[in-house]
């Protein structure tokens, strides 16, 4: 496909003239964090943030919504889901590496053996156009899980390069479409563009460290399950969710039903779960397969990290580290894997062991 080049200012008349035909969301500034947005001014956009404190998940699959409601008089069902999924194109802008990544993991889960129809439908009625962040944002650690790269998952991909212009990768047939609405904004890339593109990602390369390594993590994470770091996590782990809520890859949900006090309708809901709380593993019989805080604590780590790529092929996250930035208890994702790692090196079946 054709690369071209834009300039940074001429970004904000893209998104001017995208908000005819699309509802635009992008990164904006509340108080002192980052979150995406519905936009209506292409002003209020703030691509020069480090991390939003909720990811895009949130686009694709709200925290909580109507699936339906049932009215008991009429006997029927009105307000189907499907019916209320805006006919509007969404386009978000200014996605990181990781978050991008972040979809790529959630369209396994909700479009595999499992199709999740609303989920996909609101992705297929999605652009994106990427963005490339060349510095590592505070906590996250993202070259650790080799999500600070990306290849497709986007329609148009910014890298950042001199001369205050964005290098410009087309991903998709929908990326080609936004350039045919301001095709006076882009140039096609040169050699010397080229050049500035691999420069740009060369730095990125050297500023993004590696803190801990994929390679044996699995070994890792299976010695070490009695490792007495998930006692003392555990200790600390209050159970409050907020690390699998801001989470790109956590996609459980429940489905409940809430009837009205005056017993005229009911409503069906779907609302965002997670394996951190009591009663998600809770069973009929008053049986919970994780009664204490650390064996949820636990299964959070080892279903991300070992069980998803069983299922999924891959792991469960993008090293965003905002469940870290979350965390009221202080407890550190990756400090938590990188311990694991130091204390199982020299176990005799790690590689490079004794
Ligand atoms: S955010 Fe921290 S305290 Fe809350 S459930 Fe997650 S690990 Fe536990
Ligand atoms: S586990 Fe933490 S660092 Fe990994 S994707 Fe989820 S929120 Fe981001």
């Amino acid at each position: 496909m054709q690369n071209y080049v834009i300039k940074k200012e001429d970004l904000n008349k893209l998104v001017e003239r995208a908000l005819d035909d699309y509802d635009v969301y992008a990164p904006v500034q509340k108080k002192s964090i980052h979150v995406y947005d519905q936009i209506s001014d292409p002003a209020s956009m703030d691509l020069n943030y480090g991390q939003t404190m909720t990811s895009a998940k949130k686009l694709f699959n709200p925290p909580v919504e109507n699936m339906m409601t049932f009215d008991f008089d009429k006997k029927e069902i009105k307000d189907r889901l499907e019916d209320t999924i805006p006919e509007n194109p969404s386009l978000i802008v200014g996605l990181h590496a990781c978050d991008i990544n972040g979809l790529l993991f959630l369209d396994r889960v909700y479009g595999g053996e499992y199709d999740d129809l609303y989920y996909q439908k609101r992705r297929e009625k999605t652009t994106i156009i990427g963005l490339n962040c060349l510095e590592s944002c505070e906590s996250g650690f993202c070259r650790s899980v080799n999500t600070h790269i990306v290849f497709e998952g986007y329609d148009l991909f910014l890298t950042p390069i001199e001369d205050e212009r964005y290098y410009v990768n087309v991903g998709s047939p929908k990326g080609d479409r936004l350039i045919t609405l301001a095709p006076d904004l882009f140039e096609e890339a040169t050699e010397d563009d080229v050049d500035a593109f691999r420069k740009s990602l060369q730095k990125k390369h050297e500023s993004l460290p590696v803190e801990f390594h994929l390679d044996n993590l699995m070994e890792t994470l299976d010695m070490a399950w009695d490792d007495p770091i998930w006692e003392e996590i555990g200790e600390d782990c209050m159970n409050c969710g907020s690390c699998a809520l801001v989470c790109p890859t956590c996609y459980c949900f429940d489905v409940v039903d809430e009837v009205g006090l005056d017993l005229k309708e009911s409503t069906r809901k779907r609302k965002w779960d997670t394996c951190l709380y009591y009663d998600f593993a809770l069973v009929a019989g008053n049986h919970n397969f994780r009664e204490e805080p650390e064996a949820r604590l636990k299964y959070r780590f080892y279903h991300k990290m070992r069980g998803a790529v069983h299922d999924q092929g891959i792991i469960a996250c993008t090293g965003c580290g905002r469940c870290i930035d979350a965390c009221p208890a202080g407890i550190s994702f990756l400090d938590v894997l990188a311990q694991l790692q130091k204390n199982w090196a020299s176990a005799p079946t790690i590689e490079g062991g004794n």
